[in-house]
């Protein structure tokens, strides 16, 4: 049994509280949010501890990292979410432990999803930015995508997923995110999830409906410094 660190549990404390504080603010039920803890550049043991704590949700957005991880902590109670860029021949390998993808944004990433033959949950990410160099499917091309996904048996379409970009408000930014899933909810309507805020701006998006939050450093503390 590893023991908790007093500090890990505290931030996990304090986070919880923040969600709860922002979910009544909002006029929202905690039951609606899943709290997706991003545990990339941290090990496994710290992954031990936060399922200790009562995580059962935890992201990971590089392979190589993750992989080993899952593979240590296979006998945990866990649901391994992928929420970095994802290239195209990393997909089998990402899915043999990670079944919901948030970062969908390119017709040929549905595409070797669709060539992997089990079922997927699958968000669309949307880029909120000016930059189309960004990650992300320009919000002018969602329901392309969203379309495309819907062709595919074995894909479920949840909903879309951002990050907000720096030079805007967060809430600005997550109003919108919220009006293109109400759009893709026109052509899906089971499509109901939206994910989005992380450590900084997680009550402005359960303000705007968020249902999936990815919490990083709030929780986990910052990146370990190499040893
Ligand atoms: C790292 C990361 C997060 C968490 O960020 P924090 O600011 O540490 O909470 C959320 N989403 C994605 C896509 C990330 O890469």
């Amino acid at each position: 049994m590893t023991g908790i660190d007093e500090r890990l549990a505290e931030r996990y404390a304090t986070v919880t509280q923040g969600i709860d504080d922002a979910c009544r603010a909002a006029g929202r039920s905690v039951d609606e949010i899943t709290t997706v803890v991003v545990t990339k550049f941290h090990p496994a043991s710290l992954i031990e501890q936060l399922v200790s704590l009562g995580v059962r949700d935890v992201g990971e957005n590089r392979h190589q990292d993750a992989a080993p991880k899952a593979a240590a902590l296979a006998a945990l109670p866990l649901t391994w979410h992928f929420v970095g860029q994802l290239q195209s021949n990393k997909v089998r390998a990402v899915t043999e432990y990670a079944r919901i993808i948030h970062s969908v944004d390119r017709p040929s990433l549905v595409t070797a999803l669709g060539r992997v033959d089990r079922s997927i949950d699958v968000f669309l990410e949307v880029n909120l930015t000016d930059d189309e160099g960004r990650g992300g499917v320009q919000p002018d091309h969602v329901m392309a995508l969203a379309d495309r996904v819907l062709e595919v048996s074995a894909l479920r379409l949840a909903g879309v997923m951002a990050v907000a970009p720096l030079d805007e408000s967060a809430r600005a930014a997550f109003a919108r995110l919220r009006a293109i899933s109400d759009n893709v909810r026109t052509l899906a309507p089971d499509a109901t999830a939206i994910s989005a805020g992380m450590s900084g701006d997680y009550a402005e998006a359960i303000a705007e409906g968020a249902t999936h939050l990815r919490i990083g450093a709030a929780i986990t503390g910052n990146r370990p410094v190499q040893a």
